[in-house]
């Protein structure tokens, strides 16, 4: 058992499971390490075999007796390059590259030199135009659009306007190979937010019970609302009995377009993820760490969750220790607010998936007891971005001040569908929200949540044996010790949805000092 098992750490892991890691004996390590959100990208792979990650997902939150959530992540509209003749196909600074509305794996002409290039977005041709960066392998081959062929152009001087195409001119080269991802980030997209193969996972996705899924390369509010329809469709397919409430969706921050429309994407999604991959190709590189803090601004001024992702521990890829730089990213990512942190290719596919959730929970421990100092230092409390007259909200403030007055030793709270506990969560406390909730689907929710403990409890059947009742759950599993001054959060009455107003301190299983 890792040091940290016995005080877990506030900070949300999420893990990318992939060859390997999507086996229960690793997931279980996985989770004991400190993970709490699996990721199954659904870029890669089958329906079947999602699946079949997915049962092993329930599996190992079952053995490693953990409510942890199944995370889904719809491609969204990712242009990529088709095949490549022959397997790679080097490209050299100033080469000719025309990109071909054709269904055609990419080929060079003997004679001519001239590369010519299929993807699987033909209308691109349509949407960019000379002058626009078209930039191939994250941004590893670059070339600049210089022309553009369309059918209206008269055939002259071989044009063949019979063959719509854009003309390119490579200025960075290197290798080319098949399914590479290719981003405009100068060009307006008229790409669909959901392919056919987005709605044919996201429609699977409600079937088989994920707890959360994102949407990738989000270019406005509107974007998510279409894919809240199409879960809300879904559902209706469904038994009635069998129906669950909408799948919370996470808004992959990705886009020059999505920077722009940041507020509205905020409101719209139940939380954001910094997908530092693809923001870092379709935007200056040198913004991404300013970027990284004003994404997560601007979700925690909605009382939304942030996370932060990608090349967190990349070295750990095929390296048994990250390098410096890595794990300051990642206790810097802490200190700029983030709920959660992600490991991509690192536990997917990397040589020590259980190593790089060791030492992300590490430096997290790490970063979270600075942050603790830094408040006991400072014991002003931190100012919320939004004015909020949501009875959560203000409660969740007021149980913040209780919290540092008594030096309480966790937060309980009853809740039926978690709906106040993000705004909790939001106030940063320095010690764990313990969420006793009877639904084991809301529990698996609330391990995204910054902070939040979630605890399978039926609430009493007499209400006045609340305190009673909360502390043998606490003393049971350990999460306090008698005489340890507890506040509690709940509703009255209880067992309503949406009627949390009660905060009450307690000293646990002490009678005398209620
Ligand atoms: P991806 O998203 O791994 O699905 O591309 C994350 C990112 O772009 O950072
Ligand atoms: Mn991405």
């Amino acid at each position: 058992m890792p040091d940290h098992a016995k005080h877990p750490i506030l900070t949300k892991i999420l893990a990318t499971l992939g060859p390997a890691s999507a086996d229960v004996p690793t997931a279980v390590r996985l989770i004991e390490e400190g993970v709490r959100v699996f990721r199954i990208n659904f870029s890669h792979g089958t329906i079947d075999q999602f699946a079949k990650t997915l049962a092993v997902v329930r599996e190992a939150g079952e053995q490693a007796g953990e409510h942890v959530a199944a995370l889904g992540d719809l491609s969204g509209p990712k242009i990529r390059m088709l095949g490549v003749e022959g397997g790679t196909l080097e490209v050299q600074p100033g080469d000719h590259v025309e990109i071909t509305r054709r269904n055609v794996d990419a080929s060079r002409d003997p004679e001519t030199g001239v590369v010519t290039l299929g993807t699987t977005y033909p209308e691109m041709v349509d949407d960019a135009q000379p002058g626009h960066r078209l930039l191939i392998n994250d941004g590893a081959v670059r070339m600049l659009i210089t022309d553009k062929v369309t059918p209206a152009d008269p055939d002259t001087d071989g044009r063949r306007p019979d063959d719509p195409r854009l003309i390119c001119g490579v200025t960075v080269g290197g290798t080319l190979s098949a399914k590479k991802g290719i981003n405009l980030p100068d060009s307006d997209l008229s790409a669909p937010s959901l392919t056919a193969w987005d709605r044919q996972c996201a429609a699977w996705a409600v079937e088989a019970g994920f707890d959360y899924l994102a949407l990738s390369f989000v270019r406005k509010g509107a974007d998510v609302d279409e894919l809240k329809a199409l879960l809300k469709d879904a559902a209706q397919q469904r038994p009635a009995a069998q129906r669950q409430p909408r799948i919370p969706i996470i808004a992959k921050i990705e886009m020059p377009q999505a920077i722009r429309e940041l507020d509205g994407i905020v409101r719209a999604a139940e939380g954001v993820m910094v997908a530092r991959g693809d923001l870092g190709v379709e935007m200056d590189l040198a913004r991404v760490p300013i970027l990284q803090k004003q994404i997560i601004k601007a979700a925690h001024d909605h009382g939304k969750p942030a996370i932060v992702a990608t090349q967190m521990l990349e070295s750990m890829i095929t390296s048994a220790t990250p390098t410096r730089a890595e794990v300051g990213d990642v206790a810097n990512a802490i200190l700029d607010g983030a709920d959660a942190t992600m490991l991509s290719g690192e536990t997917a596919v990397g040589q020590y998936p259980v190593q790089a959730v060791h030492y992300m929970a590490r430096t997290a421990a790490q970063a979270e007891a600075y942050r603790a100092e830094e408040r006991r230092r400072h014991p002003e409390l931190p100012t919320l971005g939004y004015t909020s007259k949501d009875r959560p909200a203000a409660l969740a403030r007021g149980v913040s001040v209780i919290v540092r007055d008594l030096g309480a030793k966790c937060v309980v709270m009853w809740t039926q569908t978690g709906g106040g506990v993000r705004y909790l969560s939001q106030m940063r406390l320095t010690v764990p929200i313990i969420a006793l909730c009877p639904d084991p689907a809301v529990l698996r929710k609330l391990a995204l949540l910054f902070g939040v403990r979630p605890v399978l409890a039926d609430p009493p059947d007499d209400a006045r044996l609340i305190f009673a009742h909360a502390d043998q759950v606490l003393l049971d599993r350990g999460l306090a010790e008698p005489g340890d001054p507890v506040v509690m959060v709940r509703g009255w009455p209880m067992g309503v949805p949406g009627t949390t107003n009660t905060v009450q301190v307690h000293h646990v299983a002490d009678q005398c000092r209620i």
